[in-house]
């Protein structure tokens, strides 16, 4: 990414201070510090002030902080981490907003007692979240190669599923498939859930072997230029039954009336609720055990979540997953779930794997 790209974020993050009446920010949540300066490394923190940005990182990650944030100040941790940070900030005599959510209490406190008691702190969460939850057309586009990896891994997998494989070795094609067509990683540990297990939402791959007339849900993503996608699918091992039929059917018929309700100036919870209101109209509602769906980007999980009680108006540019399931205790569970952005006028699917029921 250009340094025309940081510099505007970290612009809008300057701006969000003056609004907080605070002058600087420390930023400690790794991806965070990546959305505003390129830097990789594993460990370190940012301090945003009024007339630069300083780096805070050790020895092992000096080469590559240089290399991918040379603009920034970089200054190399002496006692600590923390201790370094609020040594600094004694220095600058600033009013410091941080994020508590993304602090330790040892941090916290190691970075206080360093930066003495003049100093002002603000808690403020979300700054960065907030500026994270509008996607650029090229995080957009990341996103969507990631999908596409995805899709295709899938459409793969699934032709691998039959009686006598376990849950396991699936899993493991899985992460070799994504890696082989280009994705750094799996954006989460693969869940493929047989039978009465796929009745549990997040699953673990077990040792267990699929069996005659069961349900299999598999849920997998990749990481492509850092970005992550998100992408369920669920199958049947043998002609389904009636019943089966219905559910799947009300979680497909769930899943677009929340592709439909999802736009701009919406309220995320009325996107769960559209999918919410089909699944109980079809008796399935109690059912439905957690959000309709999640942001996606740099995290797997990020602003705005989809859920009840979720007041934020959706906007351009989000992207988020739509991902309605049911889960019956001892039978089963069905679970459709596709990436989307918000567009100026409606949503766009990005992730385009035929979603009607497959029987294998
Ligand atoms: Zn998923
Ligand atoms: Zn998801």
């Amino acid at each position: 990414m250009e340094v025309r790209v940081y510099a505007k974020r970290i612009e809008l993050v300057r701006a969000a201070l003056r609004a907080k009446r605070a002058e600087a920010l420390l930023v400690t949540h790794l991806p965070n510090i990546f959305y505003l300066t390129g830097f990789t490394g594993d460990s370190g923190f940012l301090l945003v002030e009024p007339e630069r940005t300083t780096l805070f990182t050790d020895g092992r990650f000096r080469v590559q902080a240089r290399a991918e944030a040379s603009w920034a100040n970089l200054v190399m941790q002496r006692a600590g981490l923390a201790a370094t940070v609020g040594a600094h900030i004694a220095r600058a005599k600033l009013s410091v907003a941080y994020c508590p959510s993304q602090l330790s209490l040892a941090t916290w406190q190691a970075a206080r007692h360093a930066a003495g008691s003049k100093v002002r702190w603000r808690a403020a969460e979300g700054i960065i979240e907030a500026l994270r939850a509008i996607k650029s057309p090229a995080e957009v586009a990341a996103i969507r190669a990631a999908g596409k990896v995805a899709c295709e891994v899938m459409h793969e997998v699934i032709a691998l599923v039959r009686p006598g494989v376990r849950e396991l070795d699936l899993a493991a094609e899985i992460g070799y498939r994504l890696r082989r067509k280009g994705a750094s990683g799996e954006s989460f540990e693969a869940i493929v859930a047989a039978g009465p297990r796929s009745a549990l939402p997040h699953a673990r791959p077990s040792e267990r072997r699929i069996g005659k007339n069961e349900l299999v849900v598999l849920d997998l993503g990749a990481i492509l230029r850092r970005y992550c996608s998100d992408l369920t699918r669920t199958v049947f091992v043998g002609r389904a039954p009636a019943r089966v039929k219905r559910w799947y059917r009300a979680v497909q018929n769930a899943h677009a009336a929340a592709c439909e309700a999802l736009r701009p100036g919406v309220r995320a919870q009325e996107v769960d609720r559209a999918a919410r209101q089909v699944l109980q109209r079809n008796g399935l509602g109690r059912f439905f055990v957690h959000s309709t769906g999640h942001g996606l980007g740099l995290e797997i999980h990020e602003a705005p979540r989809l859920g009840k009680g979720q007041a934020t108006l959706l906007q351009a540019g989000s992207v988020v997953t739509i991902e309605p399931g049911i889960y019956i205790e001892g039978v089963g569970g069905i679970r459709i779930e596709d990436d989307a952005r918000v567009t100026a006028d409606g949503s766009e699917l990005l992730t385009t794997l035929g979603r009607d029921l497959l029987e294998l």
